[in-house]
């Protein structure tokens, strides 16, 4: 008997129905061919809900999303929403909702350059010749973006407040060290502890944490200092764990450096490894419906789903491979190739993949 999974899908704006169109191609071979079912169920999200329904996450989806092992997830947003009041825009009204609900703390960006692609990157080429391959860690439900905060337009005065349970640096440490066991077995934690007292109590805990994984090499960096390491040297860094603020911030100094937005997934993900699953860039209106788009990172993204939330890590290893296998036989969407010629469409790219994934199995 195959085991069932329930995966929502929710393709959303822009170029997000289309990538998800070559992913959905790779559910498709994973259903015949290997012993899980994905059984997908697709629902409304984002500016095409607001359309539809005055509503960028429709109680439908939310219900849907509840019924689901996984979200998998396109992009929302564009230009025709952006008129509306920030709280109703499709970015905050559903993806920022949808992590506090299903307190999706733990977001997981995978940074990769292979040195094959070193142009695509804006570093030196000594610098990106050698490749990366980061994983940034970051809080993804506490710190700043949930504190109290005001903005008092009559006295011209405003504040934000940083602040973090120990229970939450605990919980976020520990999975950033199972994951870095996985990988090269080392940790860059992140933090201001020279100055703030958010940051000591970070520091600390993560060194508590540390004592339970002494396989670990673990150190630590200010942020001023790592955004200067990171041009300076990414083959150095393997797993990073930031709070919410830093990793906001390096998470898209590593999308930058690798030159490809549109080939790194994220996972967002909670205790129970329920997770939403999404490509790091957005919607990207102006390249929607031309059939140019890339689909790597949301063909990745379904593939960290798998790792994840379903822990089939062979699946999502030939997942992996596939594409890797492309990029190296130089298959490139327009994004990707070198000053933009001599590309393939966002089906052609969809289609390789699942022709050296079928040859792997
Ligand atoms: P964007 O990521 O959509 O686009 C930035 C650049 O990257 C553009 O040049 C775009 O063409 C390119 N790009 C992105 N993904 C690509 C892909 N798969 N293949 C090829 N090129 C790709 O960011 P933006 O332009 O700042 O935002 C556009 C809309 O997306 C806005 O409405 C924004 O609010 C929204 N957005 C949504 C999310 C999300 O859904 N998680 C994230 C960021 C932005």
């Amino acid at each position: 008997m195959k085991k069932k999974y329930n995966i929502a899908v929710l393709p959303g704006d822009g170029i997000g129905p289309e990538i998800m169109k070559q992913a959905y191609k790779i559910i498709q071979i994973i259903n015949q061919k290997f012993p899980i079912v994905l059984n997908t169920q697709e629902y409304d999200v984002g500016g095409i809900a607001i359309d539809k329904f005055n509503n960028a996450l429709p109680k439908d989806t939310i219900e849907g999303c509840k019924k689901s092992h996984a979200i998998l997830f396109g992009s929302v947003g564009g230009n025709k929403w952006n008129h509306l009041p920030e709280e109703k825009r499709p970015e905050k009204a559903s993806l920022l909702f949808l992590r506090k609900k299903f307190d999706l703390f733990l977001n997981i960006r995978p940074s990769k350059l292979e040195s094959e692609l070193f142009y695509l990157s804006p570093l030196r080429q000594d610098i990106s010749k050698k490749g990366f391959d980061i994983m940034c860690i970051r809080e993804l439900t506490g710190g700043i973006y949930f504190g109290k905060s005001e903005y008092d337009k009559s006295k011209e005065y405003a504040f934000d407040t940083e602040n973090y349970f120990k229970n939450e640096i605990i919980r976020v440490a520990k999975k950033a060290f199972q994951l870095a066991q996985t990988r090269k077995k080392k940790i860059v934690s992140i933090d201001k502890a020279n100055v703030l007292k958010t940051s000591i109590l970070w520091r600390k805990t993560v060194d508590e944490i540390s004592i339970n994984f002494p396989e670990i090499k673990l150190s630590h960096m200010y942020i001023d200092n790592a955004t200067m390491q990171l041009i300076r040297n990414p083959s150095k860094f393997d797993v990073i764990l930031c709070s919410n603020l830093f990793g906001d911030i390096l998470s898209d100094e590593c999308a930058e450096i690798s030159g490809s937005i549109g080939m790194l997934p994220s996972a967002s993900i909670n205790e129970n490894n329920f997770g939403l699953y999404e490509p790091a860039g957005g919607s990207a209106p102006e390249i929607a419906g031309k059939n140019i788009a890339n689909p790597i990172a949301q063909i990745l993204s379904l593939s960290m789903l798998i790792r994840y939330s379903i822990g089939n890590i062979k699946i999502a290893d030939l997942i992996d491979s596939s594409v890797k296998e492309a990029l190296l036989k130089n298959f490139k969407t327009k994004d990707i190739s070198r000053n933009g010629e001599n590309y393939i469409s966002t089906e052609d790219m969809g289609n390789i993949i699942c022709k050296f994934l079928l040859k792997r199995i």
